[in-house]
């Protein structure tokens, strides 16, 4: 073992509640803070509790839990993979209504879950975490949140990736006189019925949601940069024999689970390999064929890249809506939006009353990076300008000692389900604190060799793949044409790469009187 065992505390007396630095009196100290509370933060927070350990908080800034589920509240909001794999696989609903869950049932799957399991005492909602700052000394973070400071061993960020909107930076936006809104903060108070309303972006929640709004408004403006390629929906209710399948025969919700997961597994073979890709995107181009005879319009919404390069969605309803009499799809880049309309390159003026933003998320610049505070006091977020956003294993990061990130750098899926990594990742996590119970060590931080090694392959294995070869510019690249997002292989790979968190990868930190939860039983 190569492992540098550095004493700590070895006064044999746990670190006292600490003053908050900068004065302030003693705030509580944690085993474990938890930052979120959507798949992440939830799933944390239950395994955590199953493992025998309560002596944790999850940090939420709203007043519910749900994350995605709870922001995302767009007229057709869903997910796009099948429920079944898209839930815990140590909580699943024999009750999905339809193959891929509407927003209300997959917001509703995630309280019940929050109250079955127990975890809503665990919860400190609307507290939002301000700053975290790790104390080498003490060996703790000290964590500020909007209702109060606390101290805590180990840090668990599930802030998610897809969870701040991004603001499209068009000149004039900010003095239009009418209602804007993003599609993650939709805005419900605002009626749609007769209104003008430019829709501004074209993909994953677009695509959801202008179909649902195409039949009530007067006039829809759908401004698209790129066009995405779009496979067939095949999204079914549960029928009545499957629901008592689902219901009645033990093993058979796993085994529904478990061949949509392998089955998925096939897209990783084919993205990897644009060739391939090119060929199964005759299945995207069929779509588009049979459903918009309009060789003109076809060929305007036709990408230029390899299929999946940017994220592949899947619709029914998307190309019948707008080929509708109201919808107008405007393919020339807008310039600027004045008090009552959006201007276009080749200077047209549409006047709307509506504008609404489908520009997605701040998925590479992600904030909660620019609140946490390393051992040598640099933020995450400046680390990772420097260096680009990086992590070992999607979780750990040098200089961050004791902080795990759940859907951290490079664990985005093109291909299946989030919830089948973030679940990896809490079973790395709890090895980790195992190994820090039995070992009684403080900290434990990942060396910077193991971290290059591993961004290294996994950079390596995203060369040629779709998703940085496919000729197209995505949100899974950086401003430097970078991909800190994508899993660039298997599930079952990273499943298998985060089974064990193997110690010769991380200084060690020893401490002794530290609180001792048991894990054994995770
Ligand atoms: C519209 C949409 C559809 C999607 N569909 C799919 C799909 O079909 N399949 C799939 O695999 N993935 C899908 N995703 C990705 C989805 O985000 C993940 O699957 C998953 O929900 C992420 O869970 P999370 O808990 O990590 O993050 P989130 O669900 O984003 O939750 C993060 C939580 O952290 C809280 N938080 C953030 N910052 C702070 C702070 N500073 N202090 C306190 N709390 C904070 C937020 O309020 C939120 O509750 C979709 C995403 C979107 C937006």
């Amino acid at each position: 073992m190569t492992s540098i065992l550095e004493p700590a505390r070895d006064d044999g007396v746990a670190a006292p509640a600490a003053p908050r630095p900068g004065g302030g009196g003693p705030t509580r100290h944690l085993r474990v803070a938890v930052i979120g509370s959507g798949f992440s933060g939830l799933g944390m927070a239950i395994r955590l509790l199953r493992g025998g350990t309560d002596d944790f908080l999850v940090f939420e800034r709203a007043d519910e839990v749900g994350g995605t589920w709870r922001d995302n509240t767009y007229p057709g909001a869903a997910c796009d993979v099948m429920s079944h794999l898209y839930s815990f696989s140590f909580a699943q609903n024999p009750g999905w209504k339809s193959t891929f869950g509407k927003q209300e049932e997959l917001l509703a799957y995630l309280r019940d879950v929050a109250d079955r399991f127990g975890v809503r005492p665990h919860i400190r909602f609307n507290h939002e975490l301000l700053s975290a700052r790790w104390d080498e000394p003490t060996r703790r973070w000290y964590i500020e949140t909007s209702q109060g400071d606390y101290t805590a061993q180990v840090l668990v960020s599930g802030t998610g990736y897809l969870s701040e909107p991004a603001y499209p930076d068009i000149p004039g936006l900010e003095n239009f006189e009418g209602t804007v809104f993003h599609s993650s903060r939709w805005d419900h108070g605002h009626d749609l019925k007769g209104r003008d309303v430019a829709v501004i972006g074209t993909g994953a929640s677009a695509i959801q949601f202008v179909p649902k709004i195409q039949p009530e408004v007067g006039r829809l403006d759908l401004y698209q940069r790129t066009p995405a390629w779009i496979g067939p929906k095949n999204d079914k209710p549960t029928s009545a024999l499957q629901s008592k399948l689902l219901h009645k025969v033990p093993g058979y919700q796993n085994f529904r689970r478990n061949f949509n997961m392998w089955g998925r597994e096939i897209l990783a073979f084919v993205m990897k390999r644009p060739k391939v890709a090119g060929k199964m995107q005759k299945m995207a181009s069929d779509h588009l064929v049979k459903s918009v005879p309009d060789e003109a319009l076809r060929a305007r919404l036709t990408p230029d890249y390899v299929m999946a390069c940017k994220r592949l969605l899947f619709s029914n309803t998307w190309y019948p809506a707008i080929q509708q009499p109201n919808v107008d799809l405007v393919t020339d880049a807008i310039t600027e939006v004045r008090a009552k309309s959006v201007v276009t390159a080749d200077g047209t003026e549409r006047v709307v009353d509506t504008i609404i933003l489908g520009t997605g998320f701040k998925a590479t610049d992600r904030p909660v990076a620019g609140r946490i505070t390393g051992r040598d006091g640099r933020l995450l977020r400046d680390v990772w300008r420097e260096h680009g956003m990086a992590a070992h294993r999607g979780t750990t990061v040098a200089g961050f000692p004791n902080l795990f990130l759940l859907l951290g750098p490079n664990t985005t899926l093109g291909h299946s389900s989030q919830v089948v990594m973030i679940e990896a990742q809490i079973g790395y996590v709890l090895d980790a604190l195992r190994h820090m119970e039995r070992r009684g060590l403080a900290s434990v931080e990942v060396r910077e060799e193991a971290q290059r090694a591993w961004n290294d392959e996994v950079q390596g294995r995203l060369d040629g793949t779709v998703w940085n070869a496919g000729n197209c510019r995505s949100w899974y690249l950086d401003e430097h044409g970078r991909n800190p997002s994508i899993w660039p292989t298997y599930t079952w790979r990273f499943r298998r790469r985060t089974r064990r968190f193997d110690l010769s990868e991380y200084r060690l930190a020893t401490s002794v009187g530290a609180g001792r939860p048991t894990l054994d039983h995770a």
